[in-house]
């Protein structure tokens, strides 16, 4: 195939935003150039001044196939990043059966994504109360890092982590280089709160915010460190919620820790002053804390502090949101976002005089580069893939169920009126989404490390 090039006035790269054409072959970009520099055969794609970006990624999905495909699956989950942008899923260890906690299960997992996927897919391996034994064969197996639980995760079947278990597990996750991401969550002050709320009235969103105080995620994130410093091991905190623990995170990083942050769009454009009583599409663990929080969350963005921002979108049948019952004690906790996450960022980001450069960085450059493929993801740069997100930043609309591209489309973001919309994404330089459609075959692959 002859060299392709998309000109743009606005090219998201990691220099900035900047009139140039991406110059591309057989998946690859050869270089970034001035649109004069083109050499005289390449065929060329003029978006404008319709903004490029590179094809964002990830980190933080649960997929749940195999095992609960009737929660989302390969095909739908690969099918919504596309139409939200994303060319890269990093697959969460949990909810789906297997849990990703051995060889076997990651290859389970890889024999069930086969021929489904729309755009790159990568898992991250679990660490369990019992598999430390597995931990060193599943990075030999080519998983980028390992997720692990300090308290239930919800669901049965994947294991939360003590202290005692955890420093079982350091010694070998150390040993692999790889990052260990955490829920960070303490069982101790949520089972103290929970206690005190026996007789409240689970319809309110604030009941459910004083079962999750913030102490528990403060004291997580403190143990953390702490292992972090004696076992010398990558730290990645995942979903960060509490403001409360920015400092202890800045202080970690000026002591030279290896620890990096996420947090999701969820907690940067909602707070609770503003969820509904009863409106359990709301909750997720840790939960969506105060305006002020938010606020807080924002300025560590700012800061440097928060590395990037991962959907987290964690999907479940409709009935399990018990919307019907209003309760906030029973209703599945999480937070389906995956086709709107680049919008509602932009639409926050933008407000508080963010640029589509950092929306790039937390939602591209950052996460590929916490799953190990940042010589191939996450940037608009020489000899990456050829992965784009074709953006309108200045159009705006309202989030109805036809933009959700998921198996299941509840969302909180529904109703919503956002700013941004994705005109067409494509994967290895071929289109995967165009204005609501899907050309090709899926033709997505797993990346190893
Ligand atoms: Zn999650």
């Amino acid at each position: 195939m002859r060299p392709q090039a998309f000109l743009s006035r606005r090219v998201v790269t990691p220099r900035g935003i900047e009139a140039a054409a991406v110059l591309f072959q057989d998946g690859r970009i050869l270089d970034v150039v001035p649109q004069d520099q083109l050499p005289a055969e390449t065929s060329v794609t003029d978006f404008g001044g319709t903004a490029i970006l590179p094809g964002l990624v990830d980190s933080h999905i649960h997929i749940n196939e195999p095992g609960r495909t009737e929660w989302e699956g390969f095909r739908t989950a690969t099918r919504a990043a596309a139409a939200g942008g994303y060319t890269l899923l990093v697959d969460m260890p949990l909810n789906c059966l297997p849990p990703t906690t051995t060889v076997a299960a990651l290859e389970a997992k890889r024999k069930a994504a086969s021929g489904q996927c729309r755009v790159d897919w990568m898992a991250w391996g679990g660490v369990v109360s019992n598999n430390q034994e597995h931990i060193e064969g599943l990075a030999a197996a080519g998983v980028p890092g390992f997720k692990c639980f300090l308290i239930h995760p919800g669901i049965d079947g994947f294991t939360m982590v003590t202290e005692r278990e955890l420093r079982a597990a350091l010694p070998h996750v150390a040993r692999t280089g790889l990052p260990l991401l955490v829920h960070a969550e303490l069982p101790g002050p949520v089972d103290e709160a929970t206690r005190q709320l026996a007789e409240a009235d689970w319809s309110k969103y604030a009941t459910y915010l004083q079962s999750r105080p913030d102490e528990a995620e403060l004291s997580a994130i403190r143990l953390m460190i702490s292992l972090c410093r004696e076992y010398h091991f990558r730290l990645h905190i995942v979903h960060l919620a509490t403001s409360q623990a920015l400092d202890m995170l800045r202080a970690a990083k000026a002591e030279g820790l290896p620890v990096s942050v996420e947090t999701c769009p969820h907690y940067l454009r909602f707070s609770s002053d503003k969820i509904p009583d009863g409106q359990t599409l709301f909750k997720c663990a840790p939960p969506i804390r105060s305006r002020e929080n938010r606020e807080k969350l924002w300025q560590g963005l700012r800061e440097g502090i928060i590395d990037l921002v991962a959907t987290d979108h964690s999907p479940c049948p409709p009935e399990m949101k018990r919307l019907g019952e209003r309760n906030f004690r029973t209703a599945w906790g999480g937070i389906s976002s995956l086709s709107l996450a680049l919008p509602a960022m932009w639409t926050e980001a933008e407000g508080r005089g963010f640029t589509l450069a950092d929306i790039a960085r937390w939602l591209a450059e950052g996460p590929a580069r916490l799953a190990g493929c940042e010589s191939r993801k996450g940037r608009i740069a020489k000899d990456l893939d050829a992965d784009f997100v074709v953006f309108e930043p200045e159009a705006e609309f309202i989030a109805t169920e036809d933009r959700l591209s998921y198996r299941h489309r509840v969302s909180p973001y529904l109703g919503e009126r956002l700013r941004g919309v994705i005109k067409a994404t494509y994967l290895r330089g071929n289109c995967v989404f165009a204005d609501g459609e899907y050309p090709g075959e899926p033709g997505g692959r797993e990346l190893r490390r």
